[in-house]
């Protein structure tokens, strides 16, 4: 047998519960036909990209030099489409953020793991809050440390700080927080954030070494409360920021997001040099050409995200009403109400009869929940709900 890294195996053929959850419901539809399976597994945006997308990407095609517009770019990202992602934010959070404070990158994946690796050392640690992004243990222990899951408290999903407190060592070198979040769609409030910054920078000076923020953040624009969300950086100064464009502007494949260095950060241009090399490490070269002038021309911009509002009010209420309990989403685009059953593995297995798909929660982490994936068309959940009120009554309730 040939030698190849047996992580990077492990890694390739393990199956993601996710993948193998759409795969069967790609499988289950064309065995039984597409409108009786109610697939919730994964989150694809279902709304287009603006229209202004298309008619950039035509116009750029006819006006600009093919030469330049395929060509490679700086490695951080061409300077004019960063300082307008900077007048954006500057424009919406009142920073004062430079071209030089942004590193363009193929998505919040490419973002993170360049944020990551720039900090990872050998020994460290890096916390995140269960449920978590399950790739965020890929990209941790690819940054050469280890990831630590701290528990949920599961009546909000906001931060338990006596978890954290207690997870919190000098070993750890950063706390990962994705806020709207995937799975749960709860939103951290200012106090959460503020109170994290507070035991952040007084353990940071205990420890005699930053711990870095991490915020992913590409469900920022995906929001349903009218209370602002907080911005992370105004709350501490050792954030780094991991944006993507795949939510915001429907654009998933396009492979477009940056990491936001703010220059309130500890020694910032070390920092951003370290997220420089690890683009070079990681063999990125530079972000798509062409959709980074797309982004910076439509900076600030969204797809049309009203159907998204809508699928989680109806939602939402259905569940609840059919007695399922789901901690409030106020953002992103997921649900994630405990399982009828303690093994919510089996619990999905017993919506499959129904072709009803559903990820169970062991997969972010959080075991006894389940994912629902909402951005799908509306009249797929209205179709659905029955399937679930039947899977209800299996269960007695
Ligand atoms: N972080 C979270 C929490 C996500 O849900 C996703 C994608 O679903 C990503 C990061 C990666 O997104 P991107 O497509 O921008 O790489």
């Amino acid at each position: 047998m040939i030698n190849l890294s047996q992580r990077m195996v492990a890694l390739g053929t393990a199956k993601s519960e996710i993948r193998e959850a759409f795969a069967f419901a790609q499988a289950r539809a064309a065995a039984v036909g597409p409108e009786q399976v109610d697939d919730f597994s994964i989150g694809n945006p279902s709304v287009p990209a603006p229209d202004t997308v298309k008619e950039l990407v035509h116009q750029l095609m006819d006006t600009v030099d093919p030469v330049k517009l395929h060509g490679y770019t700086p490695a951080q990202g061409e300077a004019s489409v960063r300082q307008a992602l900077a007048d954006d934010l500057n424009r919406r959070y009142g920073t004062g953020y430079t071209a030089d404070h942004f590193y363009l990158t193929a998505g919040a994946a490419g973002a993170l793991c360049c944020a990551l690796s720039a900090l990872g050392c050998p020994g460290d640690q890096f916390l995140t809050f269960a449920p978590y992004f399950p790739e965020y243990k890929v990209f941790v222990e690819s940054a050469g440390a280890q990831l630590v899951a701290v528990p949920a408290r599961l009546e909000d999903f906001q931060i338990d700080f006596a978890a954290l407190e207690a997870a919190l060592s000098p070993q750890v070198k950063g706390v990962i927080i994705n806020s709207p979040n995937n799975p749960t769609g709860v939103v951290y409030s200012q106090e959460t954030i503020r109170r994290l910054a507070q035991m952040l920078g007084e353990k940071s000076r205990a420890y005699g070494h930053p711990i870095w923020l991490i915020s992913d953040e590409p469900y920022r624009e995906i929001v349903y409360q009218t209370a602002p969300l907080p911005w992370v950086p105004d709350f501490y100064d050792n954030t780094l920021v991991c944006y993507s464009y795949s939510k915001s502007l429907s654009l998933p494949g396009q492979r477009i997001g940056y990491v936001l260095v703010p220059p309130q950060a500890e020694e910032a241009d070390l920092v951003y040099a370290a997220i420089c090399g690890a683009g070079r490490a990681l063999g990125y070269v530079c972000a798509p050409s062409l959709f980074q002038l797309v982004v910076a021309r439509c900076a600030g911009q969204t797809a049309d995200m009203a159907v998204y509002r809508r699928n989680r009010d109806l939602f939402l209420d259905a569940l609840r009403s059919m007695g399922y309990t789901c901690a409030q989403p106020e953002g992103a685009f997921y649900l994630f109400p405990r399982s009828l059953e303690p093994d919510a593995a089996a619990f999905c297995e017993r919506a499959r009869k129904y072709d009803l798909i559903l990820v169970s929660g062991d997969s972010f982490g959080c075991p006894g929940h389940v994912r629902i994936s909402y951005c799908v068309p509306t009249e797929q959940i209205q179709r659905a709900l029955p399937k679930f009120r039947a899977l209800a009554r299996e269960y007695g309730v």
